[in-house]
């Protein structure tokens, strides 16, 4: 038989390894440590922190998705980040990263950079031109988030990554958005690619984790070592709970994203709305990119609400099925406001060079019957457009 598919590795992975029992899921190891076979006999595992079974089952599969070397799972995606940026920045080394990415991610590159442990520049990675002018620079490591937070602006992988790696930086990608369903960063070069795991890959929202993979087996190594280091690895639970969720994540990821299509359309013609940024409309500047890049659109989008911020109260006032909350991917529809929840740590100029104005709304869409979603969506809109 030939290969399997990705698809299918992923619902079978590590299913029928336990040769105790034969139990056709895997067993949870909860145990802190690991006895030594005598003196000097120690086994496989010793103790949890450094490697534990149950996670290793998870970074093989995670690993297997993106077609990486090996993984490292972290206790969170800025765990994961972390990582990355212990493992490969010295003191005084520069940091280039896009101007709207993650705003948890734009606090610790900051804050490094206060204690004058790194340098960070953030440009716009969609201006071919000054991302050009920030590589003569020379950074260490490039920070690339495609599709970004919230206003799903892209970047071009087949260029960025090559112009970055001529300069000698290390390109890491922060894969969450797309998951290696729909992406997959070391096709186009990258060194290494970083997840939320919270997001769509565990994708129930009830786990917060992270995973660094790397292309090289030097690389994972060294990895593994300070991830070991520093503390970061994740728990065995929560990585059960991640292999769980993950065998649905190609079902979970054809109904996101085609409910995502279809509430894109109706946004983009309600007069209450001023802008829609969804990479799977024509409208969207970088359309033919994402479609050429990615092999799905995603599920995330945001749009502007014409009206500020009391069009935002209506909107938000009396929504049935999308939750007020941070994060997303679950299968639940969530919506957010950037400006004051995943985005409140930029401060106020930065906010607006990375154009998250007050009006502008992120929606991350659920598995939910499209019907209610749509019938949700357009009473909002009309509750905003009546409080302009
Ligand atoms: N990367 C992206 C794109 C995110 O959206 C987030 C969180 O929202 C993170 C990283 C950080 O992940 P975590 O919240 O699991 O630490």
């Amino acid at each position: 038989m030939k290969t399997p598919s990705r698809r299918t590795r992923t619902v079978r992975a590590a299913l029928t390894t336990d040769v105790e029992h034969r139990a056709v899921v895997p067993p949870i190891y909860l145990s802190s440590n690991y006895a030594f076979d005598g003196f000097g006999g120690k086994g496989r595992y010793d103790y949890s922190r450094s490697a534990n079974p149950t996670r290793d089952q998870l970074g093989d599969a995670l690993a297997a998705l993106e077609e990486g070397v090996g993984a490292v799972v972290t206790s969170s995606g800025m765990g994961a980040i972390s990582l990355v940026v212990h493992q490969q920045c010295k003191s005084g080394d520069l940091i280039l990263a896009p101007h709207d990415c993650y705003g948890g991610t734009v606090r610790l590159f900051l804050a490094l950079e206060r204690q004058s442990a790194i340098r960070v520049r953030f440009v716009d990675f969609s201006d071919s031109a000054a991302y050009a002018e920030a590589l003569t620079e020379r950074p260490r490591l490039v920070w690339i988030e495609t599709p970004s937070n919230p206003l799903l602006s892209i970047t071009d992988l087949a260029q960025a990554i090559p112009a970055a790696k001529a300069v000698g930086a290390t390109v890491a990608v922060d894969n969450t958005f797309l998951t290696p369903v729909w992406q997959q960063p070391f096709a186009y070069g990258a060194d290494i690619v970083v997840h939320s795991t919270t997001k769509y890959l565990n994708g129930h929202s009830d786990v917060v984790g992270g995973v660094v993979i790397s292309s090289t087996a030097a690389l994972q190594e060294d990895m593994a070592w300070w991830a070991n280091c520093l503390g970061l690895t994740g728990s065995a639970f929560d990585s059960y709970l991640t292999l769980r969720g993950l065998r649905t994540l190609h079902a979970r990821l054809a109904v996101h994203a085609s409910n995502a299509q279809v509430l894109a359309q109706a946004l983009s013609a309600h007069p209450a709305v001023a802008a829609v940024h969804y990479p799977g409309i024509t409208s969207h500047p970088q359309h033919a990119l994402a479609a050429r890049q990615q092999s799905g659109f995603g599920a995330m989008l945001s749009f502007e609400l014409r009206g500020g911020v009391p069009a935002v109260e209506a909107f938000l006032s009396a929504l049935a099925c999308f939750t007020l909350a941070e994060s997303l991917g679950g299968v639940e529809s969530l919506v957010s406001h950037p400006a004051t929840m995943t985005h409140a740590a930029l401060a106020p100029d930065a906010k607006l060079r990375a154009g998250l104005v007050d009006g502008l709304l992120r929606l991350s869409v659920g598995i939910e019957d499209p019907a209610d979603l749509l019938a949700d969506v357009v009473a909002g809109l009309d509750r905003a457009h009546a409080a302009r």
